[in-house]
């Protein structure tokens, strides 16, 4: 595995790359691996020749009073995790690269943007599209690995790749888990193995909605507000929002019908946490 700091070095390697007629599969990340990241490469290296990995927090998604500058930050222990899964390249640009004090441009995409996440964080879709159009013009794959984990991301990401005709796949694979049902993150390392226990109760919240899905309830209103007593159950945990919606526009849905997302995001400690189950009727 090479480890690639400048952005020329990499489109360089890239386009030899694309000239030896190799497919390249891309993932991008803000580091501090774990199984749900490494799951994304380990499809890439199934399907594609090479598999570029970038590590990179990105500023421009972070609130002013968010965590980008205590986002856990682990280059050598990533760097073991990406090769051991078969990364070939691990990109890891600097800001001053990524973002010159020259630097003007930003990439939006509308509508998707301003429900869910993106109520709760303005301005962080776009800062995850700009990050995203220019790795992907750096990188040049030809298919890119994104989780169900951030689904509004991943919808995001699939509408700009549409929109902006990027002639890159986008795939979306399912959400990894730890024991007990908690969405792996990186943003679990903050939490004490007590608050990590507490907050089973939000994949336990979905997979109860689940349940009353599948008895035959279909009112978004009942199965919220059911999801809502079950989180009240733990003291620690504030809910931000949870939502029932259509994949499509990302608003709420009155009836469960067709394919349907219910997702959760929460504060514990003041870390947030999301997550989100499709369900299919
Ligand atoms: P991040 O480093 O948190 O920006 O995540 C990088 C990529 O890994 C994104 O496409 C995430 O959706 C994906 N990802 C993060 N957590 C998981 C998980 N638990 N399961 C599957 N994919 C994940």
């Amino acid at each position: 595995m090479k480890l690639i700091r400048s952005i020329t070095r990499m489109q360089r390697i890239s386009r030899a790359l694309k000239a030896e007629k190799k497919t390249i599969g891309f993932v991008p990340t803000m580091g501090y691996l774990h199984e749900g990241h490494c799951s994304l490469v380990r499809k890439s290296v199934r399907e594609c020749d090479v598999t570029v990995m970038s590590i990179y927090v990105n500023p421009l998604q972070f609130g002013p009073a968010e965590d980008f500058t205590k986002y856990p930050r682990d280059l050598n222990r990533d760097a073991a995790l990406a090769k051991k899964n078969g990364v070939d390249y691990l990109f890891v640009p600097d800001d001053s690269e990524m973002y010159p004090a020259s630097y003007r441009t930003r990439v939006e995409v509308d509508g998707i943007t301003r429900t869910m996440c993106g109520a709760s964080r303005p301005g962080h879709f776009q800062g995850v599209t700009t990050v995203v159009a220019k790795l992907f013009n750096i990188v040049m794959p030809d298919s890119a690995y994104f989780g169900q984990k951030d689904i509004q991301q991943a919808l995001v990401i699939t509408a700009m790749a549409r929109d902006l005709n990027l002639p890159i796949k986008i795939k979306v694979l399912p959400i990894v888990r730890e024991p007990g049902g908690l969405a792996m993150s990186s943003r679990n390392a903050y939490l004490s193995e007590s608050r990590r226990r507490e907050v089973r109760i939000v994949y336990r919240a979905l997979t109860a909605a689940r349940g009353l899905i599948r008895r035959g309830e279909r009112r978004s209103a009942v199965i919220i507000a059911k999801m809502k007593k079950l989180l009240s159950t733990i003291k620690s945990v504030k809910i931000d929002y949870i939502v029932i919606v259509d994949p499509c526009g990302l608003l709420p849905k009155k009836k469960i019908a067709g394919t349907t997302i219910i997702a959760a995001a929460i504060f514990v400690d003041n870390v947030r946490l999301i997550d989100n189950i499709v369900i299919k009727v």
